[in-house]
């Protein structure tokens, strides 16, 4: 069986792939994936054998002041033009990956680790659904089983502000609940076995195996919105996620049940008409912009 080739809206000859790049610490207060990509250097017997597997640590600075970022957030930078710290080193590391948008980059794949403090378990955002992409995520969830798939907020890869979004058959892993700037047993468990999982997958893809895993039909959370918190004109919160809420990632939310509790005591609702599953619930790096959660609705996963 032939496979689709590396698909490309550019260029529909682009090679299969052969590289991939496992980034770390493009948040500099995920410790999780930073110790991945580190214990990886360290061990010669890595997983994806048949694939040339590059590392790379992205933020060193923001890992070394333990926070986020240093400016600005890195995973927002890639096809901006500032001069803040972040935004010239996504400059720097579209060179060493891409560059973004070309037909040839100089790897084939970007894995992207990251962690969420929120109880989203294992999930994969790819960049796009070209059907290489497809391929590899189907294989994926056969293997891993638990792992859920979320697509990014934009509509287009060249939108998007993402370290991955430099090649377009990409991935981040985003492992929940881990605490910034903590370590956990689980947290690292888990994303190195998403790790190997994901691998596995690419590389028989890349190899033309045959998909006999037969996957059922897989569902992919398409981001809809994001449920902001009410705020005073000083813009301080007038509210918190609701208890019924907290630690229930990808659950389905019915029209009229809680979402939000506000400090005078009272429910705010999802006000929507249709069923919607929450991710990202109270997730600490989006309280600066007000965010409490973000909504989802599944959808099959098909090429588009
Ligand atoms: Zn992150």
């Amino acid at each position: 069986m032939t496979l689709p080739r590396h698909a490309s809206p550019r260029d529909p000859d682009r090679p299969a792939i052969r590289t991939v790049t496992i980034v770390g610490g493009t948040h500099g207060d995920e410790l999780t994936g930073i110790h991945v990509v580190e214990r990886l250097r360290s061990r010669p017997a890595a997983p994806g054998g048949r694939l040339d597997i590059r590392h790379m640590i992205a933020n060193p600075a923001a890992i070394a002041a333990r926070r986020r970022f240093v400016d600005a957030d890195l995973n927002r930078r890639f096809g901006t033009g500032t001069h803040i710290h972040e935004a010239a080193l996504a400059r720097k590391i579209d060179r060493t990956l891409g560059p973004k948008g070309a037909a040839r980059t100089a790897t084939d794949c970007i894995i992207d680790l990251h962690t969420t403090n929120t109880n989203m378990g294992t999930t994969i955002i790819p960049v796009g659904l070209d059907p290489v992409s497809v391929a590899i995520l189907r294989r994926f969830v056969a293997i891993n089983g638990s792992a859920r798939i979320m697509l990014p907020a934009y509509e287009t890869i060249e939108r998007q502000p993402y370290v991955t979004s430099i090649v377009p058959v990409s991935f981040t892993l985003e492992i929940g609940p881990a605490v910034q700037n903590t370590l956990s047993h689980a947290a690292v468990t888990t994303m190195e076995t998403a790790l190997r999982d994901l691998l596995r997958a690419i590389e028989a893809v890349a190899a033309g195996e045959a998909d006999d895993s037969g996957t059922p039909e897989v569902t992919v959370y398409r981001p809809i919105g994001s449920v902001l918190y009410p705020r005073d004109d000083a813009g301080r919160p007038l509210a918190m996620v609701h208890a019924d809420r907290e630690g229930r990632d990808y659950e389905p939310v019915a029209p009229g049940e809680p979402l939000l509790w506000t400090f005078e005591g009272e429910v705010v609702p999802h006000r929507g008409n249709g069923i919607v599953h929450p991710v990202f619930i109270n997730e600490a790096a989006y309280q600066p912009e007000g965010i409490a959660m973000v909504l989802t609705e599944p959808v099959p996963l098909v090429p588009g």
